[in-house]
């Protein structure tokens, strides 16, 4: 990498004040953002998908680490400061002007990249989302290393009996590893936004056989859309789902999250046979 200015500078100098529309919070510390740039693993030669690289900070420490970055950024502001870093970094930053919601992120990156982002906050939780979901499996993504504010990596990485738990949680760990990598202060953005902020590391396991996401997708929605009900309420508009509950051995005057991920996933293996 050649030198560049600090970001600080690159802010400045591009007149990139931060849009709250846009969920911008940057991250100007480079050796935070080197560290960040670390929790996917060596980079070297990896492609990398970057979700709002704004003034290029993440960006240029995935660089460093070697990385061939693809990255997607809605505001057209950061653009010639992310020309810079392409410059910078002998070509190995392919931009894309557009909306993250609207990409086809495999036509662009292809199978086998690494996603890491400073996600914008309004849209984080769906591309978590859309990356976790679908009958396919393995996805394309080799790993996931995503800001968040801190209350929705808690509810990533949540163990069951706890408040956290639920939908997303499930969704993340039945087919993936899902940690919390780094706590991040709020101090650390510019501006700083209201909450602390974390890191979440999620890497693709085997899919457990027999299981659609769509199905397990309906049972969760089910019983965390009424959490404090127990399951013989919450499930009963879903045919089978009560009866399914008593073969697997799991009394059905429990409550959602008392069940542990597997159980989700073998009532909707039961549910879909
Ligand atoms: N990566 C930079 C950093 O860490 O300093 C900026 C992170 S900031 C939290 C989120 C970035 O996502 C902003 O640059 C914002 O313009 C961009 N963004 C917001 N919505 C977007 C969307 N729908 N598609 C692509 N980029 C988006």
């Amino acid at each position: 990498m050649k030198p560049l200015p600090p970001l600080r500078e690159v802010i400045a100098a591009h007149g990139l004040n931060a849009s709250k529309a846009l969920g911008q919070n940057f991250l100007l510390d480079e050796q935070l953002l080197d560290r960040i740039a670390r929790i996917p693993g060596p980079l070297a030669g990896e492609r990398v998908y970057e979700v709002g690289p704004g003034p290029g900070g993440l960006t240029r420490a995935l660089l460093r680490a070697g990385g061939e970055v693809v990255a997607v950024e809605r505001d057209r502001r950061c653009l010639p400061a992310l020309a810079d870093v392409n410059a910078a970094s002998d070509g190995r930053l392919t931009l894309i002007e557009g909306d993250a919601m609207a990409i086809d992120e495999e036509a662009v990156v292809g199978r086998g990249a690494h996603i890491a982002s400073n996600l914008p906050y309004n849209v984080g939780t769906a591309l978590l989302v859309r990356w976790l979901s679908g009958e396919s499996w393995p996805p394309f993504w080799k790993s996931l290393t995503l800001m968040f504010q801190l209350e929705v990596a808690e509810r990533i990485v949540a163990k069951p009996g706890t408040s956290a738990y639920g939908r997303l949680a499930v969704l993340a760990q039945w087919r993936s590893e899902a940690k919390l990598a780094m706590k991040v202060h709020r101090s650390a953005f510019v501006p700083p936004p209201k909450v602390m902020s974390a890191v979440v590391h999620l890497t693709p396991k085997d899919a457990p056989e027999g299981v659609s996401a769509a199905i397990l997708e309906r049972i969760t929605a089910a019983a965390f859309g009424q959490r404090r009900k127990m399951l013989r309420r919450s499930l009963q508009a879903l045919p089978g789902a009560v009866e399914a509950l008593e073969r697997l051995g799991i009394d059905p005057e429990r409550r959602a999250e008392t069940l542990s991920v597997d159980d989700f996933v073998n009532l909707a293996r039961m549910l879909g046979s």
